[in-house]
Order: C-alpha cells, then sequence, then structure tokens
C-alpha cells in the first residue's frame, strides 16, 4: 500500500486526508484516483468497504470549480441509505475547501425542500435514481455544466430493478463527461451497459479476497459431537452479525443447517444439490439480511459475492491449505478485522501446523472451557432473540416479466395503513418472481398491505420465505 502523498494532490487535499486519518491508500484507490484525475473513463470492480467512494470523491473533487455554483457531478446509489453515506463521505473529503455544496436527495424525502434546494444550486448531487429522474423531468434538476457522473454500486442497481430509470437519466447527461461505474460484481448486464455509457474506459478488477494478515483467526480443538455447541458457543461469545460455515460435504452442510434451525437459528444451506432457483433465493436471503448464517460447502461456495461477512467458520476443517487461506479470504473489510473460526478434531491437528507453515504463523488450537460449549442453549433461549435476524424475506409471484418495478412494490408496501419505507430493505427482482426484504416486526402487516393491494391493477400471492 501507498501513502496518498504518492499522488499528485493538492496541499489541501492532503491534509484533509491526513485529518480523517487516511495516511495509506487502498488499493482501488491506487489503481484509480490517477486515471479519474486524468479525466478517463472507468469501470471498476471491488468489494464493498474497499474505499471506493473515496476513489472517485477524491479524483473528481480536486478538479472541482468552486466558483462555479452550478451541478457538476452527478452520484447515483441504489438506496436512500447509500446514498446518504455516499454524501456523507464526500462532505468529509469536501472539507478540504470551504463551501462545496452537496446535496442528498432520494426518495421518500419530501420534494419540495429538495426542489428549493436546487434552486439555491450545489456543486454535487447524490442521490437514488427514481428522485433524480423525477426532478429531471420536471427541470428541477438541471445538468447542463455536469462534468462527472458516477454510477455507484452498479450491480445492486441491476437487482433493485433501477435500469430503466437509469437509461433514462442517461438522456439528460451532457454528452461531454466523464462517467465512472463502481460495482460489486460484474455481472453481464453491467459490462453492457457500460459499453453504451463509457468512453474508451479503463477496466479495474480487483480480487475480492482479504489478506488473511487482517483476519483474526481463531482454532478450537473439539470432538466431533460438540461441534454444533462449538459454534453456538461462538455465536454466543462474538454474535458475528453474518456467518458462512463450511462443511466439506454436502451431508454435512444439511445436518450442520437443520441442527442450527432445531435451536431457531435461521440458517440457510447452499449445496450443489440445490436448484438454481433455490440458490438463488438463499444468496438473496442471505444477502438482504433474512438469514445471518449460511452454511456451504466450498463448490457450491465459488462465485459467491456477499459484502461484510462478519464470520467464516470452518465446521469441518478443509484438506487442503489452500482452501482455508480463501475460505477465510471472505471475512473483514477495509479498516474492519475478519473474523475466522476453525474446529479441529484432536486427529486433525497436523493440519494446522501445515496452514502455520503457509502462513509463517503461529497458531494453537484452544481447547475451549465448559462454558463455551454451549449445549445447554435451548428453544426460546436468550441466544435466539439475540440472532434473530432483523429482516424476513416475502416473495410475490410476479417480477420483471410483469413489469412490476421496485418501485411499484415499494409503493404497494408502504400505501396509508401499510408499514413504513424504513422498514422495507433490498427488492430483488427476477423474471416471475420478486423478493422483498422487511422487518421482522412489519411482516404481518407487510403481507395484509400486499395481500388486500394491487400492483399495477393486479393481485399477487404473497409467500413468507423463513423455513
Ligand atoms: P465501498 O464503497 O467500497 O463499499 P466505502 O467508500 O464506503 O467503501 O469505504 C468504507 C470505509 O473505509 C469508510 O468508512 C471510509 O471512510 C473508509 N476509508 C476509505 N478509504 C480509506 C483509507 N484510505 N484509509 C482509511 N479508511 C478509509
Ligand atoms: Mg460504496
Amino acid at each position: 500500500m501507498k501513502p496518498f502523498t504518492h499522488l499528485n494532490l493538492s496541499e489541501a487535499m492532503l491534509s484533509n486526508l491526513e485529518n480523517l486519518k487516511y495516511e495509506m491508500m487502498t488499493p482501488i484507490q491506487e489503481l484509480s484516483i490517477p486515471p479519474i484525475l486524468k479525466g478517463r473513463d472507468l469501470l471498476a470492480q471491488a468489494k464493498t468497504g474497499s474505499g471506493k467512494t473515496a476513489a472517485f470523491g477524491i479524483g473528481l473533487l480536486e478538479n472541482l470549480d468552486i466558483s462555479r455554483n452550478r451541478i457538476q457531478i452527478l452520484i447515483l446509489c441504489p438506496t436512500r441509505e447509500l446514498s446518504e453515506q455516499v454524501a456523507g463521505e464526500i462532505r468529509r473529503i469536501a472539507r478540504f475547501r470551504p463551501n462545496i455544496k452537496v446535496l442528498n436527495i432520494t426518495g421518500g424525502m419530501p420534494m419540495n425542500k429538495q426542489e428549493l434546494s436546487l434552486k439555491h444550486q450545489a456543486h454535487i448531487v447524490v442521490g437514488t435514481p427514481g428522485r433524480i429522474l423525477k426532478l429531471l423531468n420536471r427541470e428541477s434538476l438541471v445538468l447542463d455544466e455536469m462534468k462527472a457522473f458516477i454510477l455507484d454500486e452498479g450491480d445492486r442497481m441491476l437487482d433493485m430493478g433501477f435500469m430503466d430509470e437509469i437509461r433514462s437519466i442517461f438522456e439528460f447527461l451532457p454528452a461531454q463527461r466523464q462517467t465512472l461505474c463502481f460495482s460489486a460484481t460484474f455481472p453481464k448486464e453491467i459490462r453492457e451497459l457500460g459499453k453504451t455509457i463509457l468512453k474508451n474506459p479503463m477496466e479495474i478488477t480487483l480480487e475480492a479476497f482479504h489478506n488473511p494478515d487482517v483476519i483474526e483467526q481463531r482454532f478450537y480443538e473439539v470432538s466431533s459431537g460438540d461441534k454444533i455447541a462449538a459454534v453456538l458457543g461462538i455465536m454466543k461469545g462474538f454474535k458475528p452479525e453474518s456467518s458462512l460455515i463450511f462443511c466439506n460435504t454436502k451431508d454435512s452442510c444439511r445436518q450442520v443447517g437443520s441442527r442450527l434451525n432445531g435451536f431457531g437459528l435461521h440458517a440457510l444451506t447452499l449445496h450443489g444439490d440445490l436448484e438454481q432457483n433455490e440458490r438463488t433465493e438463499v444468496l438473496i436471503r442471505f444477502a438482504n439480511g433474512s438469514s445471518g448464517i449460511l452454511v456451504a460447502t466450498d463448490v457450491a461456495a465459488r462465485g459467491l459475492d456477499i459484502d461484510s461477512l462478519g464470520a467464516v467458520i470452518n465446521f469441518d476443517l478443509p484438506f487442503e491449505t489452500e482452501t482455508y487461506v480463501h475460505r477465510i479470504g471472505r471475512t473483514g473489510r477495509a479498516g474492519k478485522e475478519g473474523l475466522a473460526f476453525s474446529l479441529i478434531r484432536p486427529k486433525e491437528k497436523f493440519r494446522l501446523e501445515l496452514i502455520n507453515d503457509h502462513l509463517k504463523s503461529d497458531y494453537i488450537a484452544v481447547v475451549p472451557g465448559p462454558e463455551f460449549i454451549r449445549s445447554d442453549i435451548n428453544k426460546g433461549s436468550e441466544l435466539q432473540s439475540e440472532m434473530r435476524p432483523e429482516m424476513i424475506t416475502l416473495s410475490i409471484n410476479g417480477g420483471r416479466k410483469n413489469k412490476i418495478s421496485a418501485g411499484d412494490l415499494l409503493g404497494a408496501l408502504t400505501v396509508k395503513d401499510g408499514i413504513d419505507g424504513e422498514d422495507v430493505g433490498r427488492i430483488d427482482r427476477l423474471d416471475t418472481v420478486t423478493f422483498v426484504a422487511v422487518k421482522r416486526s412489519s411482516k404481518n402487516r407487510a403481507v395484509k398491505v400486499l395481500e388486500n393491494g394491487t400492483i399495477k391493477g393486479r393481485r399477487f400471492k404473497v409467500m413468507i420465505r423463513d423455513s
């Protein structure tokens, strides 16, 4: 990693970064800031938490014409929450000079206030596609002097069904501009969109796996019969927000999943015997916060792209050291340590030696005490309520093919006597089914309004996906 002083940045920018305690560039920053400063278009892929916001923020703000109070940068984010986060980060970076105005313009907020703010102009607008498009159509948002456009979290935009809105927004952008597209993964649709909106883009892709040095690794020596209890002990002791539990076989995977569910932990399993649509549903429910535990085999987990895994647990130790490194590399984020736990049977201790040789480390396997092996956790226990996921997934039997948009579904949920917009999470739209995460506490109301209401004039069947 290199320090920011390696870049050709203004003194003001460097000293602000120092204040923010940004000393070393993250890999995506090191690779993308130089071409951004040169005005190149970019198609960049890097894991969530890798510092993408600062990458484009630093690169673009350095060239902003502050004396010109017109919108020069437009940043699109898929959700209100992400938009707020990005606006916050951009404001922090913008402190390098006084009076840079950043507006955050998202749905769910009063539009008249947003229009008033836009009348007073700003340098940068961050927002969500639906509301931005609306304001463009109303001509309250004018982008004649826009120089840079950023599509953030492209793959999530796609998941949420925003591609139509985004294409419409493009009609309003000046042809002469710099365009940056960031995404955690590059599905086919994003590549294709990239081809139409980017000019001679530079492509940056980063390995999505973390270095073992930033991962806290713990090894527990337990007998086979105590493994489930040890997993419960890990849950109790560390409360990881999300965990990926690796098993060596499909059978082991199934068993672990069903035993954990016996404790009411809402675990999901992913293995080679699942149909494609079952696999898709599992991934959606894990990613949208409806389950905090995914039990998987190595093969099934291949290509899995899940942000911010709190912990990786090796229920079975892998046979190969490389597999171990690969598995644990899925936890951890920029600036945050990952956690990796491994359960080792007494007979397998030689494997830890191989891992130590490979990592040049000297981990030892701890024999956990009785307070850690939580065989005493019963149904309805404290752990069960502590581990209850915040969200739950509902599905309706209509999707892309029925022209249902994320906005339609959000609208149907938040009607009068419906649920609060804050209680709606990720919406994943497939061809003939749409999944929506809602807060568990709002489940009944959400089901009721969806069952009683219509979307695009049609009634849909609602299902709760929580088994
Ligand atoms: P991404 O968009 O890639 O998911 P973010 O831009 O949200 O990631 O950054 C994740 C976190 O890392 C933020 O809290 C941000 O303030 C912090 N961060 C970004 N760059 C650096 C850096 N160079 N040094 C330290 N922290 C950083
Ligand atoms: Mg981001």
